[in-house]
């Protein structure tokens, strides 16, 4: 499904009973973008997400994905979605990474249907993308959390989509590499193209990948490209994050080198 325009946000608001939790998001995700959604805790961030995954609706506003509105877009599989959660499985789970990325597959197939050769080669394809290939026989549950969400990436990968939704993927990723994991969904942006929508409350890391920052705190603030908001000063980001932050910046993080 080729349309330039794959999330199209128009006034969207959401209560929780009276209280306003999204106001007046207006958004659009074009095709190939890497958007980085920022907001403290509590901002709405999941909220957001959940609307556009079609697991809530909206009070008021649009929404239309790929160009279709909400309530008649029928093509889920054009969206790959990791939560937080995904990396958690303890060293008892009994899958290997190959059968937990294949079961990305099986939604369009039923359950209990044969796979094809050609899926297990998509499977390993799609772990060769995430740098995973070499640990197709282990079991998930002995991986380290960082390895684990590269093989859900690799699940949601194995569906073909065009948007790559994640929720704070870092959860559960040691700080060593955090980076090399978030320098594989550059990768994945420039070099196959897929469209990302990255959730998360870090203020600096992922804005140096993304292309496109939006920041939340119940409404929009700012949404943009990367270096508007690169230039935007700490005071402006601390006013709608809502309490003082400073951004560490490039050549601080180079200092030591
Ligand atoms: P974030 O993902 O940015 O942490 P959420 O979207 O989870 O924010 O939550 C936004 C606001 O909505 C918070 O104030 C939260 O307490 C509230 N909220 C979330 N889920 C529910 C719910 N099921 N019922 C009532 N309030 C909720």
């Amino acid at each position: 499904m080729k349309n330039n325009t794959i999330i199209e946000l128009d006034n969207v608001n959401f209560n929780y009973g009276h209280t306003a939790v999204l106001e007046d998001i207006s958004l659009k995700v074009e095709n190939g973008e890497f958007w980085a959604l920022i907001g403290p805790n509590g901002s709405g961030k999941s909220t957001l997400i959940n609307i556009i995954l079609g697991l809530l609706k909206p009070d008021s506003g649009t929404v239309k994905l790929f160009g279709v509105e909400l309530d008649s877009f029928k093509h889920r599989e054009l969206i790959g979605y990791v939560s937080q959660k995904s990396n958690s499985f303890n060293s008892g789970f009994p899958a290997t990474v190959l059968e937990v990325v294949r079961s990305g597959l099986t939604r369009k197939r039923g359950l209990f249907k044969r796979f094809s050769k050609n899926e297990e080669l998509k499977a390993i394809e799609a772990l060769k993308i995430v740098g995973m290939d070499h640990f197709s026989g282990r079991n998930i549950g002995e991986l380290s959390g960082g390895q684990q969400q590269r093989v859900f990436i690799a699940r949601a990968l194995a569906g073909e989509p065009e948007l790559l939704v994640m929720d704070e993927p870092t959860v559960g990723i040691d700080q060593q590499n955090v980076s090399s994991f978030y320098s594989m969904l550059n990768d994945l942006n420039r070099d196959h193209g897929i469209a990302i929508l990255l959730v998360t409350h870090e203020i600096d890391l992922v804005t140096d990948l993304a292309t496109h920052v939006a920041c939340l705190n119940r409404t929009i603030h700012f949404h943009g490209i990367q270096s508007d908001y690169k230039r935007m000063n700490d005071e402006k980001i601390s006013k709608w994050y809502g309490h003082p932050v400073r951004r560490v910046h490039q050549h601080e993080l180079g200092a030591e080198e």
